[in-house]
């Protein structure tokens, strides 16, 4: 059985088009997607998504957000749970979390996910649990310091040891940044994350202003590079690769 790879999108992350390096006024609404990989070794997933908590109005996270113009959104369809039922997947039996990084949209449904091993850069989780450096790059250690068996990784790594499934060090966006290149079902994808926020980033190189932009400008380039003709980017909240115009399976056939 080959490797098989959803897309999904839970919640939806608000923002002036600046901050995700857009261009236009107001505000605009992205997709906030995590993916789920079915490998006969067992389920992993990349990332998470948004916290529950994002349903509430009065939740805390969600109040800091507001008061820095931005906003998260979740409806009850959207949480990670209601995506695996739809697939058929029992989150207590999710073996593997790959987070690319600790930022609360992408961490955020791990405490749904008793029984996985989470799977990070080492130096994404020293990051994490340096005080100074977490405040720094917004990594909220009450979303992902939970108990979760842990596998810290050095670089790139094979997740199932048969090259389906290949994590992609890209610093710069946080410390320990990292990305997944996946040989499946769908085809060759790079999951980018947050390494690249848009299509139209990878033109601009508008990056966010918390991120150290030549580390961002050299793990771009470098995955870039990794590209087959065939290969397909995803990017971390690029509203044009979700919706009816989804670029991964949401769903099984
Ligand atoms: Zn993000």
């Amino acid at each position: 059985m080959a490797l098989g790879l959803f897309g999904c999108v839970c919640g939806q992350f608000h923002t002036p088009p600046e901050g995700l390096g857009l261009s236009g006024d107001g505000m605009i609404a992205v997709p906030v997607p995590f993916y789920v990989l079915e490998h006969p070794d067992g389920v992993a997933l990349f990332d998470t998504g948004l916290p529950l908590g994002m349903m509430d109005e009065a939740d805390p996270y969600r109040g800091a957000l507001r008061a820095q113009g931005a906003d998260a959104t979740l409806t009850p369809e959207e949480t990670l749970t209601a995506h695996l039922e739809r697939l058929d997947i029992d989150p207590a039996r999710v073996r593997w979390v790959v987070c690319s990084h600790l930022h609360f949209d992408h961490a955020g449904g791990l405490a749904q996910l008793p029984n996985a091993t989470l799977v990070v850069q080492r130096r994404e989780w020293e990051a994490g649990m340096d005080r100074d450096v977490a405040r720094s790059y917004f990594l909220p250690r009450a979303y992902f310091d939970l108990g979760h068996k842990l596998k810290l990784v050095d670089g790139e790594h094979d997740l199932f040891g048969d090259g389906s499934a290949v994590l992609i060090p890209s610093f710069g966006h946080t410390p320990g940044h990292q990305s997944l290149r996946v040989r499946s079902e769908a085809g060759d994808h790079i999951l980018v994350g947050d390494a690249c926020y848009t299509c139209e980033v990878v033109e601009t190189r508008r990056f966010p202003a918390f991120a150290d932009h030549a580390a961002m400008n050299r793990s771009l380039d470098a995955l870039l590079a990794r590209r087959d003709p065939e290969t397909v980017m995803v990017f971390g909240h690029d509203p044009t690769q979700w919706g009816d115009t989804a670029v991964l399976p949401t769903a099984r056939a």
